[in-house]
């Protein structure tokens, strides 16, 4: 399955769908992607083709199923690299450097688009040769890559999932949390407003 932009799979947003897909990775914790081929342990997408879900990458995933969600992940450049070559080049780099590679450092030739990735998925075929490249908020852990052949991978895999789901749950509350506190101030102040002009 080559990878193309925008493919339109069935959503596997579900908490119990992802439970589902850790499942199929714990029976197998070396999995290879099915767009890029690259080995990986964990992930936490999958495809929906018939009656199977084929695992895919984080990077692969973003490419074929770009939602608003992605945005502030990705970068919109021009490049004579196929979208694998991309993908593949950061998946290495992240490896070795532990960091997001530029879009220079992936291809030398690439010129970055002035262009927000939302715009180029609404019609890729709109803009010749350009291709997505990926940023330092994309999930760096789930790109790297343990050979390990004993159980405790199985246990790690599962820790890793449930602290990267508290840590979500956690930051979305906070936020609500935010907004609440400064929505009550303004209530505030359009009280003392309000009082104000209608004594
Ligand atoms: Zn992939």
């Amino acid at each position: 399955m080559e990878i193309q932009f925008g493919i339109q799979n069935e959503n596997i947003n579900s908490y119990n769908m992802r439970r589902q897909i850790m499942k199929l990775c714990n029976i197998k914790p070396f999995f290879s992607c099915c767009y890029c081929g690259i080995k990986f342990n964990n992930t936490l997408y999958g495809i929906q083709h018939n009656e199977t879900i084929l695992l895919c990458c984080q990077l692969c995933y973003i490419v074929t199923n770009f939602s608003h969600l992605h945005s502030s992940m990705t970068m919109i450049g021009t490049s004579q690299l196929s979208q694998k070559e991309i993908n593949k080049r950061t998946v290495e780099y992240v490896r070795k450097n532990k960091i997001c590679p530029s879009i220079i450092e992936i291809d030398g030739e690439a010129k970055p688009l002035n262009l927000k990735p939302s715009k180029f998925f609404n019609d890729t075929q709109q803009f010749h040769n350009a291709k997505v490249f990926f940023n330092n908020n994309i999930d760096i852990s789930a790109l790297f890559y343990k050979e390990k052949q004993d159980n405790d991978l199985f246990d790690e895999i599962e820790e890793n999932t449930i602290d990267i789901h508290q840590q979500r749950k956690t930051e979305t509350t906070e936020r609500i949390t935010k907004w609440t506190n400064k929505n009550n101030q303004l209530m505030q102040s359009v009280k003392i407003l309000e009082n104000h002009l209608f004594l």
